[in-house]
This record gives C-alpha cells, sequence and structure tokens, in this order.
C-alpha cells in the first residue's frame, strides 16, 4: 500500500520518533504549527477517524493515553490540543488517521 504514514510507522521513511509502542507510533510534525506539534498514528492502517468502528476503537483510546503522556513529558502544563482531521471538509492531507498533539503557545478557537 503506498502510503506516507504505514512507510513512517515501518521505518522505511525517516521521522523524528519520540514514541513507539505495539500499537502506534508518534513522531514530529515536519511543518510544525506550535512549538509541540507531534503527530500520533496507529500502527494499522486506518483511513480516518471516520473510519473507527466497535472493532478498532481502543486503539483511539490507546492514542489519547501516549498523547497526555507526550504531553507531560514536553511540560505542557498550560495546556494543549489534540485534533484530527476526517476527509476533505477536515482538512485531511495524509490518508492514514492520525492526530496531532499541539502545544507550547495558546490556541485561536474557532480554527480556520
Ligand atoms: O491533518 P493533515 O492530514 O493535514 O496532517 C498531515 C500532517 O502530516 C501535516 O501537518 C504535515 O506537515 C505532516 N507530515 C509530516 N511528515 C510527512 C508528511 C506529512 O509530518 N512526511
Amino acid at each position: 500500500m503506498d502510503c506516507i504514514f504505514c512507510k513512517i510507522a515501518s521505518g522505511e521513511i525517516p521521522s523524528t520518533r519520540v514514541y513507539e509502542d505495539d500499537l502506534c507510533v508518534a513522531f514530529k510534525d515536519l511543518e510544525p504549527q506550535a512549538p509541540v506539534h507531534i503527530l500520533i498514528i496507529p500502527r494499522e492502517h486506518i483511513v480516518s477517524a471516520a473510519e473507527i468502528t466497535p472493532g478498532n476503537s481502543s486503539i483511539v483510546a490507546h492514542i489519547f493515553e501516549v498523547a497526555a503522556k507526550l504531553a507531560k513529558d514536553n511540560r505542557l502544563k498550560n495546556g494543549w490540543r489534540i485534533v484530527s482531521n476526517v476527509g476533505e471538509d477536515g482538512g485531511q492531507s495524509v490518508k492514514h488517521m492520525h492526530f496531532h498533539l499541539l502545544g507550547g503557545r495558546a490556541m485561536a478557537w474557532p480554527p480556520g
């Protein structure tokens, strides 16, 4: 499958990894939008959060546990944001579900 995030998860394409386990990989975003900008992806190819079902939803809870750990590791005491873009209107450019962990500055709302 020609998926850039599958290749990052397997190590075929290099990335700056900050965490990995059997289920997910976290790495620094190449175009950071905040002082801390980490992407957390499942190793399994899931297209987007729209593909979450009772059979695979446990990965989302796991990724949120990892996000909380990474936020703590990065001392984001003042808060942080986690977001997953879905589909065209959601602004998703890579068709492998991923969660952006953003922090280190105050976030605006609503997002663009
Ligand atoms: O939510 P969206 O699909 O737009 O996010 C994709 C993210 O993946 C972007 O923030 C982009 O900078 C990042 N990216 C990356 N390394 C790649 C390809 C994309 O960090 N090789």
